[in-house]
């Protein structure tokens, strides 16, 4: 194998994130006489739209490193959409082919997009089955399985070198309460909950992790029954809940977990997009409502505090779902009457 070849690599993806600038945090208003400040970290803002750029970029370099990627490496993974989009964008950065295997009701943005960045889709009718099919394709073509869902976890540096977590705390530094009473964040692979949650303990905050989850989710259940042998449906939210405990997502760094309606999701995003002017993506719903839940609970409790959460990825990829009435009525979805819970919790 040609370490001239990896050495060049690697280059091309630090120097990637060399031209990036960090992602902001914005001021989420709340009415300043509560006390309590509330901020969304701003994911959507990375080359390839979604905090999965982050993944993307530590998993090809842990990849390169442990030199499961040479040239010429055809490189796969099974994604429900977003991390394809990242990894295709490294893929085609480094020169390699990539192969997204893919559940066949993943969206048509999602894959133009992928193939816009020149990867490959490969769709299978049962989600349950992309491991298994990215696995024996990557394996019949000689080529490497990045596995987002057991290698999220520790692909990442949770130690720090500028990962979500130290970047969250030193853009908190000069805010009126620098240390968070809560981070808020949803589950896909879990490596974002599990560096943070590491990532806390490591700089022996007080701070506590709230993971939140969708209706159909398997994380909930097994995080209150303590077993990871619990399976569910899935989830409509797309990036996070998942139909298995994925190996990636670690329990013991999660201090509570929110179990949120689908259609809580829908109406926090419409809202959060109302409010901010941003259009932003379901999962960002699910992680406001959560946020904004721990928020009513520190009013009533009389605390005062800061609580931060994420913006997953931008609107423009759910046009034609979460921002469509006609699909949300084909789901069977009413955000009204969380509407109406929002509205009375602000006005509270
Ligand atoms: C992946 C993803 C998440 C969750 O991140 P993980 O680190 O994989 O748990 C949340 N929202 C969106 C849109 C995602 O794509």
């Amino acid at each position: 194998m040609s370490r001239a070849w990896v050495a060049e690599a690697v280059r091309r993806v630090e120097a990637d994130a060399n031209r990036s600038a960090d992602t902001h945090l914005h001021v989420f208003p709340l009415p300043p006489s509560w006390g309590i400040d509330l901020y969304l970290k701003d994911e959507s803002v990375h080359p390839t739209g979604s905090l999965k750029h982050r993944l993307a970029r530590s998993l090809f370099l842990y990849g390169l490193c442990n030199g499961w990627i040479s040239s010429g490496t055809t490189v796969v993974d099974a994604s429900s959409g977003s991390t394809a989009v990242s990894e295709a964008y490294f893929a085609r950065l480094l020169g390699l082919p990539f192969i997204a295997v893919m559940p066949a009701a993943t969206s048509v943005e999602k894959i133009s997009l992928i193939a816009f960045y020149g990867g490959e889709v490969h769709l299978v009718d049962d989600p349950a089955s992309v491991y298994e099919e990215a696995r024996a394709l990557a394996e019949s073509v000689g080529g490497h399985y990045l596995d987002q869902f057991t290698y999220a976890e520790r692909a990442t540096d949770w130690r720090g070198n500028n990962n979500i977590a130290e970047s969250i705390l030193s853009q908190m530094s000069r805010e009126p309460h620098p240390v968070p009473a809560w981070v808020v964040v949803g589950a896909g692979t879990g490596g974002t909950s599990a560096t943070i949650g590491r990532y806390l303990r490591y700089q022996q905050l007080p701070t506590q992790l709230c993971v939140v989850d969708p209706e159909g989710s398997a994380f909930y259940e097994s995080w209150v029954s303590g077993s990871s042998a619990v399976t569910a449906c899935g989830s409509r939210i797309e990036g996070i809940g998942r139909p298995r405990v994925e190996p990636s997502f670690v329990p013991g760094v999660v201090d509570r977990m929110l179990q949120v309606p689908d259609a809580a999701s829908i109406a926090a995003m419409r809202w959060c997009s109302s409010v901010t002017g941003r259009l932003v993506g379901a999962s960002t719903g699910t992680s406001l409502w959560g946020a904004l839940q721990l928020v009513a609970a520190m009013r009533a409790a009389g605390e005062q505090g800061s609580v931060v959460t994420l913006i997953c990825d931008g609107g423009e990829r759910y046009a034609h779902t979460y921002y469509s009435d006609a699909w949300l009525e084909a789901q069977g979805i009413d955000p009204a009457p969380y509407v109406a819970d929002l509205e009375a919790l602000l006005s509270s």
